[in-house]
């Protein structure tokens, strides 16, 4: 005999898809663009619940928008290849054939996998780089550095054509000046020159800790809230470095250019972006331009 599981498992399920109704509702229609980096995107069951929480965004009525990253990849293939490089300030030196391994990597393996396991649920997903369409104008931004860009800007329009038509979007970072000449740009900067540029709901950063922290060892210091003046505080007084500074920067320029709000999240945690969205649960780290 089966005797069913009739703990409180059921009345927690349905506690569950409750909670959410009230999001569901307030975000109908909200663009939200997702950076998707660090250990989440390496991490297979990690990168299918991913998918899975993208489609789902979807088919509620939200328009996601996935920026990706990639650096670890690009390491891992420039090795392989015995192909050496230099880092300066946290920045790899890309001479030509180094742009051309991140290009190759970028648009044509990590953009490819994610685009496929969003397209296991159905249709969806379209890559792109940023060079399709216009979306990324990049410039160069040190000589010593190489074909290392900033965003001069971006032409959103081939991105919210693709949302009109319900398809979701997957950007690889790579950008172009007029001229043509290709550049790679980190993937932060460019998921908040996007999200201000479709003056989002979100612009949500996936990483590998809980969020912003005020002592990087210590997972219990996690700010909750924070706004632009609260952040250029800890950039200067050096409680920010490293990753997390590019990462700040994005936030900051997407909350001025008019996206709502910025999270970053611990994309180690499975679903992580369904409970930011359609929970009460606090998770992660809100950025807003002034206090709320
Ligand atoms: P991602 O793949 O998400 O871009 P990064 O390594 O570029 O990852 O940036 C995240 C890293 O930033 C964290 O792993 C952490 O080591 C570092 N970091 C520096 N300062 C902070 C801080 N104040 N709070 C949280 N993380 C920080
Ligand atoms: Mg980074």
């Amino acid at each position: 005999m089966t005797v069913p599981d009739r703990g409180f498992e059921p009345e927690r399920r349905t506690r569950a898809l409750v909670e959410a109704l009230p999001y569901i509702k307030r975000f109908r229609g909200a663009t939200v663009v997702i950076k998707f980096g660090g250990n989440a995107m390496v991490d297979a069951a990690l990168a299918e619940s991913f998918a899975e929480d993208v489609v789902l965004l979807r088919s509620v009525g939200m328009k996601p928008v996935v920026v990706h990253g990639g650096g670890p990849q690009i390491g891992t293939l420039l090795e392989r290849l015995g192909k050496q490089t230099e880092f300066r300030d946290g920045l790899r030196v890309t001479d030509s054939e180094t742009l051309d391994v991140a290009r190759m990597v970028l648009v044509g393996k990590v953009g490819r996998d994610i685009v496929g396991s969003i397209n296991v649920h159905g249709a969806y997903a379209v890559g792109l780089s940023g060079e399709d369409g216009g979306l990324i104008r990049a410039k160069e931004r040190d000589p010593d550095l190489g074909f290392v860009g900033d965003v001069v800007e971006v032409r959103p329009g081939i991105v919210e054509r693709l949302l009109a038509e319900e398809m979701i979007p997957v950007v690889s970072t790579i950008g172009a000046d007029d001229s043509g000449q290709a550049y790679n740009i980190n993937a932060d900067t460019v998921a908040g020159a996007l999200a201000g540029a479709l003056q989002a709901e979100k612009a949500v950063y996936l990483t590998d800790v809980p969020g912003l922290l005020l002592d990087v060892d210590d997972p219990g210091s996690i700010v909750a809230r924070s706004t632009v003046a609260d952040i250029r505080a800890l950039v200067g007084d050096g409680t920010i470095t490293g990753g997390m500074i590019p990462k700040v920067e994005a936030c900051i320029e997407a909350v001025e250019a008019g996206a709502r709000t910025a999270h970053m999240l611990d994309g180690r945690v499975p679903h992580v972006l369904l409970l930011e969205l359609f929970t009460d649960a606090g998770i992660g780290t809100m950025i807003t331009s002034e206090p709320v």
